[in-house]
């Protein structure tokens, strides 16, 4: 039987933790995971400038090489325990999609399996990290006026992500599509974005794209529930997109979460 996470962090991660692999490989090695796939948030296009207040949404371009040499090198290691495939958590940022294929036309090659997810929104001539605290998107709500016009914001974003070119080595799964709802509980849109979820879900399968089942969410107090929710994993099953978990963790111990409440 085949155990898959397909998204977690590492040592590499600026706002993580130091965790060496080892203690993440050999904590899913007990979880009884048989693949897991790295995805280190990757180096931000050049020219952008991280907006977030401590700058730490991607790895640093410097350390990326050694990110993947070391991945490699743990890959031989535990081929006998367990598949590691080496990833990137790449940023769909939009304005920097030209920066992007350029990226990924470089480092493509030596990546197994990565993910391609909307952490920023642009407006206007600034970029917004929608995830980063509550804090936070209270000051975009100010800045957009609505809860429901940065929902409008988000899944357009998203949905061009999946539409844009970005090259050969486009990364194959979207990640949390619906991240926007990460302080639900605090900000509510006036209306469910079905339509714009189903649109999203009908793109991911035209496009032969995979899904990210992120049981990050679930822990996340102003969240409470999985990206995306139960009712679009049901819909994206009837479409057969295939959906590969992902604890999204950040420090070992979050591995496995949220699992065994959600539909695998
Ligand atoms: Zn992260
Ligand atoms: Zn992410």
């Amino acid at each position: 039987m085949t155990k898959i996470d397909g998204h977690i962090h590492s040592p590499y991660c600026p706002h993580g933790t130091k965790d060496p692999f080892e203690k993440y490989i050999e904590q899913a090695i007990q979880l009884g995971y048989t693949q897991i796939t790295f995805t280190e948030h990757a180096p931000l296009p050049k020219g952008f400038v991280d907006t977030t207040p401590t700058m730490d949404s991607g790895m640093t371009r410097e350390s990326l090489d050694l990110y993947l040499s070391d991945l490699k090198e743990l890959q031989n290691r535990y081929s006998h325990k367990i598949n590691i495939l080496i990833g990137l958590e790449v940023d769909f940022i939009e304005g920097y999609e030209k920066e992007t294929t350029d990226f990924l036309n470089t480092y493509g090659m030596v990546l197994d399996d990565s993910i391609l997810s909307v952490h920023f929104l642009h407006n206007k001539n600034s970029w917004d990290c929608l995830d980063y605290s509550h804090e936070y998107f209270n000051r975009m709500l100010e800045t957009y006026g609505s809860v429901d016009l940065i929902y409008d914001k988000y899944y357009d974003t998203v949905k061009k992500s999946i539409l844009a070119e970005l090259g050969n080595y486009k990364p194959k799964r979207i990640g949390h599509m619906t991240l926007v709802r990460k302080f639900q509980k605090l900000h509510k849109p006036t209306h469910s974005y079905e339509q714009e979820t189903n649109d999203i879900l009908k793109l991911i399968k035209e496009h032969d794209l995979q899904l990210d089942y992120n049981g990050a969410g679930l822990l996340k107090p102003y969240c409470q529930e999985t990206y995306p929710s139960e009712d679009i994993i049901k819909k994206a099953k009837a479409l057969n997109i295939p959906i590969i978990y992902g604890s999204d963790a950040h420090q070992a111990k979050d591995l496995n979460q949220g699992r065994e409440k959600m539909l695998l």
